[in-house]
């Protein structure tokens, strides 16, 4: 009962003095206002907040730690709709419980991915799929398909076998592979927020182990078909490997990109290795330290794969599209991401360019609706492996010209490239809106939809980012009445 009366109270609190809570991004550049910001205490307080809220119509946006690019998070302004507009967080579901018999683990959606490697660790256990950094909230890194690199490694969402979600009416469902043979699995792993509030995730894990960390600095050149071919047969040499460049930095005196003469890449592997576990004293991460030189090190596999809590070095605005793309594309492909971008260079006329950075990882593809590594639309003669490009946009200083010229062009690559490359977007970075395109890429988008109608018939958990997204129509006037 208890549990109950917080989010009650903060509603009745609102409704006599107003309680206006405004939501930002990680790096604030994404904001809106909402009517308050509700933590319930446990899933039966949520489940009630929610079954109030239904009869109002209510407007509410699930958030996780809002680590993303675009407008996923977004709530619907209170100025744009009569009705309330909540952000809600499940931060304080943080229950966890280990089975060891079935390797598995069963934990609330407060836990961050930061503390849920330390609990695993302590445990002697450790996930083997994560993104290059541990700031997420485990569900909200899950729910847009986060993912790091390796051949035979999917993304975050693969390793979810279990889950419990509470619809727009405060009713629970409790999907696991045995419950519906896995069909429902493949719609909620990654759901975006849209299919309602999942309140607890139990994933698949294993013992911790120790892999071996290699770093090589490589030669850049500006021929870059040849450059990017040196890049292929990288990934046919090494199953797990992240490759850190090329990176170009911007020449005020001449405003152009200079490539920089050397980039690097580094590769994980198994080991026996039994001495001192040293990836998180050299680790390289958030702009922090000299990255580029050779080394190797050891250390239990989140460590060594994930950012552990190395700083933040640079913290300046920064713009970022992440593509997927059947792998055999490598080389075309980015050959010509990268000379398109630089075709770009005299309108990037906005003050305070500071570094571009290329980053590609692989990915093994999967069977999940909306994952931008499903497999659904591939060819027999793909491999249904994933390449994966990320190219980040710094700044030296806070500038909002410059942060929105650098997302207007980042958006004008899927629409250029997209058709060649079958490539789709990672759904928090840059992703424009073409429902017509986004049904292509993800054939299953229609079962989704009748699931995100049953678990949402009001749209109380779209936002403009879904509707335009995903062409929920039936929900285009919901957000401003
Ligand atoms: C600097 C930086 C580096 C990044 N590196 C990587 C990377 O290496 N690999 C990669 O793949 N991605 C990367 N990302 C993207 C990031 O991992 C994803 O955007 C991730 O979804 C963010 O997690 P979050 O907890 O902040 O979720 P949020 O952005 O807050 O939410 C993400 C989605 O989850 C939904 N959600 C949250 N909680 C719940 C819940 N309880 N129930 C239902 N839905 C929920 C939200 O509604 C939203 O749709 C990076 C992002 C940044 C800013």
């Amino acid at each position: 009962m208890i549990g109950l009366k917080v989010p009650l109270l903060l509603v009745l609190l609102h409704a006599v003095f107003g309680s206006a809570y405004r939501w930002f991004n990680w790096q604030s550049e994404i904001t809106c206002e909402s009517d308050a910001y509700i933590a319930p205490e446990n899933e039966n307080a949520t489940s009630s907040f929610l079954r109030e809220q239904y009869s109002r119509g209510s407007l509410i946006k699930v958030v996780g730690n809002g680590h993303g690019f675009g407008n996923l998070t977004t709530c619907v302004d209170t100025s744009r709709t009569e009705k309330p507009s909540y952000i809600v967080s499940l931060t304080n579901l943080n229950h966890l419980h280990i089975d060891r018999e079935s390797m598995t683990v069963t934990f609330g959606a407060g836990w961050d991915v930061y503390d849920l490697i330390n609990e695993l660790k302590a445990n002697g256990l450790s996930f083997n799929y994560l993104g290059a950094m541990r700031v997420q909230n485990f569900v909200g890194a899950v729910s847009t398909g986060t993912h790091g690199t390796g051949s035979s490694l999917g993304n975050m969402a693969t390793q979810v076998i279990g889950l419990r979600v509470l619809d727009s009416q405060g009713n629970l469902r409790i999907i696991n592979e045995t419950t519906n043979a896995g069909e429902d699995l493949k719609a909620f792993r990654v759901s975006l927020g849209a299919l309602g509030l999942i309140t607890e995730l139990t994933i698949k894990v294993e013992p911790t182990h120790l892999v071996k960390k290699t770093t090589k600095v490589l030669n850049a050149t500006t021929n870059y078909s040849q450059m990017y071919g040196e890049i292929a047969q990288l990934y046919k040499d090494h199953d797990r490997l992240t490759v850190w460049g090329p990176h170009f930095d911007w020449d005020d005196k001449v405003q152009d990109w200079e490539i920089e003469p050397t980039y690097f890449a580094s590769w994980w592997e198994p080991t026996n290795y039994t001495g001192t576990r040293n990836c998180t004293l050299n680790y390289c991460a958030n702009g922090c330290g000299d990255c580029k030189k050779n080394y190797i090190c050891y250390d239990e596999v989140s460590d060594a794969v994930s950012c552990p809590a190395a700083g933040l070095c640079t913290n300046e605005f920064y713009a970022e599209i992440e593509h997927f793309f059947p792998i055999e594309h490598l080389v075309d492909f980015a050959t010509n991401y990268t000379v398109f971008q630089q075709n770009q260079t005299p309108r990037m006329k906005a003050p305070y360019n500071e570094q571009m950075i290329f980053q590609y990882r692989i990915l093994k593809g999967d069977d999940t609706y909306l994952s931008p590594a499903n497999t659904y639309n591939l060819g027999p003669e793909s491999s249904g492996l994933f390449g994966v490009l990320e190219i980040d946009w710094l700044q030296t200083y806070n500038n909002f010209t410059t942060l929105w010229q650098n997302q207007a062009l980042a958006e004008e690559f899927l629409p250029r490239f997209g058709e060649t490359y079958n490539v789709r977007s990672h759904w928090n970075k840059m992703s424009p809106p073409n429902a017509t395109y986004i049904q292509e890429k993800f054939p299953k988008l229609p079962e989704f939809l009748d699931i995100q109608e049953r678990q949402d018939p009001k749209c109380q958990f779209t936002n403009d980012f879904l509707i335009q997204q995903l062409g929920i129509t039936r929900c285009a006037n919901h957000l401003s009445m």
